[in-house]
C-alpha cells in the first residue's frame, strides 16, 4: 500500500532558525510530501512570517503548502483578508483552526470574530478554498468538556467542508485506532491523518503532551530511562518508535501521516526511509 507523507514546519524567528528551516526544507522536499504546512502563531502572533515563508516555498521548491490559520484575536473581515492573499498567491489548502490565544488561559473570542471553527471553514469556503484540513483528538482536547463533545465538534467541521481531520500528536497508538472507529461510526468519512511526533527531546514532549491532553505510554517512558544525557541514542530510539508506529498504523488501513519537524529534518528523513518513502529528483532545488 503506497503511503503518503505530510511535514508540518513553524515559520522562524531568526536568521539562524530561518537558516536551519531551509535546510530542513532542502533534504525533505525530495520525499515528493502529499503537502507540507506551516503554522500560524498562537493568536495570530506570526502571520507575516507564515506568509512570507509559504510565498517562499512556493517560489524556490515544487512543495504544496498548507497554510494554518486560527480563530484568535482577529475579525472576521481581517481572516477573509488573509484567505483572499492565500488564494491570491496560489495557496488552496488551509489548515482552519480555532488556536490557542498569545497567552496561557482559556480562549476568548473578538468581537466580530469567527465564533467556533466550523465558522471558520465556512467563511474559507465561501472564499474559494476547496482544500481543508482540521485538527482532530484521539485523546479528547483539554477545553473539551467530553469525548461526545469532540466527535460531533470534528462532525461539524466536515459538515461545515473539512476534507481532511489532522490528529494531535499522540503515542497511544490504540487510542488513534478506538479514535478512527468510532469516528467512522459517528459518520465522519474524510480521510484521518496521524500525527507523528519524533519523540528525540524526551522531556520537552512530556511536557508538551501535558499541555494538549496527549498521554505518555509508560512503555514509552521506559524507553528514554537513563538517556538524559545521551542524545545520539535518544534520536535513533525516536526514529525507531516513531517508525514502528507508523508500521502498526499502516497494518490497520492508515495511508498517510502527518509529522510534527519542529523544523528539523533528520529524524523525520530516517523515520520515512525505514518505512520506504524514498527521494525522487524535483525540478526546482529547495
Ligand atoms: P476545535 O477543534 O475547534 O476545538 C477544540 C476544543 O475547544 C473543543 O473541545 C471545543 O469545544 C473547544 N472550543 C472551541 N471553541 C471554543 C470556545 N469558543 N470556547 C471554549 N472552548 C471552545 N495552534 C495554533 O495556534 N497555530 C497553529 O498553526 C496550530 N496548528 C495545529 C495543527 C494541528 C494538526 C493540531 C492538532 C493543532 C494545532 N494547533 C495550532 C493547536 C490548536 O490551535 C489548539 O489545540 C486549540 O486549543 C484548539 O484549536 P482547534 O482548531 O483544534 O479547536
Amino acid at each position: 500500500m503506497s503511503l503518503a507523507v505530510s511535514f508540518e514546519f513553524f515559520p522562524p524567528r531568526t536568521e539562524e532558525m530561518e537558516a536551519q528551516l531551509w535546510r530542513s526544507i532542502a533534504r525533505l522536499a525530495p520525499l515528493n510530501p502529499a503537502f507540507v504546512s506551516v503554522t500560524y502563531g498562537a493568536g495570530g502572533t506570526t502571520r507575516e512570517r507564515t506568509h512570507s515563508t509559504i510565498k517562499r516555498m512556493l517560489a524556490e521548491t515544487d512543495l504544496k503548502p498548507a497554510a494554518h490559520l486560527t480563530c484568535v484575536g482577529a475579525s472576521r473581515e481581517a481572516i477573509d483578508e488573509v484567505v483572499r492573499d492565500y488564494l491570491k498567491s496560489g495557496i488552496s489548502h488551509i489548515v482552519a483552526l480555532r488556536g490557542d490565544m498569545p497567552e496561557p488561559g482559556p480562549y476568548s473570542q473578538v468581537a466580530g470574530g469567527y465564533e467556533s471553527t466550523p465558522e471558520l471553514i465556512r467563511g474559507i469556503r465561501k472564499a474559494g478554498v476547496l482544500e481543508i484540513s482540521v485538527s482532530a483528538y484521539p485523546e479528547k482536547h483539554p477545553d473539551s468538556p467530553s469525548v461526545e463533545h469532540d466527535y460531533a465538534l470534528l462532525k461539524a467541521k466536515i459538515d461545515a467542508g473539512a476534507t481532511r481531520a489532522i490528529t494531535q500528536f499522540v503515542y497511544d497508538t490504540d487510542a488513534v485506532l478506538r479514535f478512527a472507529d468510532r469516528a467512522y461510526r459517528e459518520g465522519i468519512r474524510v480521510p484521518i491523518v496521524p500525527g507523528i511526533m519524533p519523540a528525540t527531546n524526551f522531556k520537552g514532549v512530556v511536557r508538551m503532551a501535558k499541555r494538549c491532553g496527549a498521554s505518555i505510554p509508560d512503555a514509552l517512558a521506559r524507553k528514554f530511562e537513563g538517556l538524559d544525557d545521551d542524545l545520539e541514542t535518544r534520536r535513533l530510539i525516536a526514529a525507531t518508535v516513531a517508525a514502528e508506529q507508523v508500521e502498526r498504523l499502516r497494518r490497520h488501513g492508515f495511508d498517510a501521516f502527518h509529522f510534527y519537524t519542529l523544523n528539523q529534518a533528520d529524524l523525520t528523513f530516517a523515520i520515512c526511509h525505514l518505512l520506504g518513502v524514498r527521494a525522487q529528483p524535483t525540478a526546482k532545488a529547495a
